[in-house]
């Protein structure tokens, strides 16, 4: 469409506004090739135990390498992904990939750790997602229970009737459901209580300035203990610091997530990292105030 977006068409339009439509334009054909020549890659950042330091599962992460080394991020690609009727392609590759990549560790006798994918809520309202999931599974050869998924608040809370069904159904494959972005979007705790979820992902936004924030610390708090007493369990994401670390640990957070362990890393260094022994957990030297 984007030959046509010329001439007095946007004229009702402020620049700023026709220069974002024309982006998005040209991003979402762009995309459209990207789809068809495969261009898409997933890289995959570990989550970690807070009590041991171990690798419990990783979080599936797609990337749209330019050929220079650089990256769009998907936090710029997915939402016109989204607008544009694109997400339901590029969703069903972070599937299958995933799957892909816990066969070959199955190959390798690592049968014990899962990948959660993120589910655009798009992609969980309008698509049989539990079926899609469920067939991505069979078709790798890999236990249904060792993909994981990760769906925003947005995406339960628009039709939490049809939610609850589809959780269930995801649920009953033996899938781990967690509520990504927790604290940023609009939860209601009355459905929250309903839904059959797993885990709470705490946003890196909370976690950023917990250590000397004591608003985001009482927001940490309140999120660890909503978790527990609802027998979640709670992640913290975007951990980039030894006394966020501490911090979290101290708290009773069980997982944690963030670049203080790992960014999200390929196939091969995601393997490596499973080979190599646990994280240090030691909290920082005191008097330090990373
Ligand atoms: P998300 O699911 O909340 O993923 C966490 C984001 O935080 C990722 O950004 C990750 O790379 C980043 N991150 C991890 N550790 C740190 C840290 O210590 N500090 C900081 N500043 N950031 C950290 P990324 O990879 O750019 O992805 C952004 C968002 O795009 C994701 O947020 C998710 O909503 C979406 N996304 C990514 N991959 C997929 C996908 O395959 N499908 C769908 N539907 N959405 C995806
Ligand atoms: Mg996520
Ligand atoms: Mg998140
Ligand atoms: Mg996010």
């Amino acid at each position: 469409h984007a030959k046509h977006a010329g001439g007095a068409r946007y004229c009702f339009f402020a620049p700023p506004m026709q220069e974002e439509a024309s982006r998005k334009l040209a991003l979402g054909s762009a995309l459209q090739r990207a789809i068809g020549a495969d261009e898409f890659v997933m890289h995959y950042q570990p989550k970690v135990d807070a009590r041991s330091g171990k690798i419990c599962g990783f979080e599936a992460l797609i990337r749209w390498p330019q050929g220079d080394g650089a990256w769009i991020p998907p936090s710029l690609f997915i939402p016109v992904a989204e607008q544009t009727g694109r997400i339901d392609p590029i969703g069903a590759f972070a599937i299958a990939r995933t799957a892909e990549l816990l066969r070959q560790w199955g190959a390798l006798g690592i049968d014990d750790v899962p990948i959660a994918v993120n589910v655009s809520a798009l992609q969980f309202r309008h698509e049989n997602v539990a079926a899609e999931l469920a067939q991505a599974a069979a078709a790798a050869g890999i236990a249904p229970s060792l993909l994981e998924i990760e769906l925003t608040e947005s995406g339960v809370m628009n039709n939490p009737a049809q939610a609850i069904e589809t959780l269930h159904q995801i649920h009953a494959l033996g899938m781990t459901i967690s509520i990504d972005d927790f604290g940023t979007g609009y939860s209601s705790l009355a459905h929250l209580k309903r839904f059959p979820i797993d885990k709470l992902k705490i946003d890196a936004s909370f976690v950023h300035d917990i250590a000397t924030d004591p608003c985001d610390a009482a927001i940490v708090l309140a999120i660890i203990t909503l978790a527990h007493v609802l027998n979640l369990t709670v992640i913290a994401e975007g951990v980039e610091t030894a006394a966020q670390m501490a911090f979290l640990i101290a708290n009773g957070c069980d997982e944690l997530q963030g670049n203080y362990f790992s960014p999200a890393v390929s196939n091969e260094d995601a393997l490596g990292l499973l080979r190599r022994g646990p994280f240090s957990m030691a909290p920082p030297p005191t008097g330090t105030t990373t």
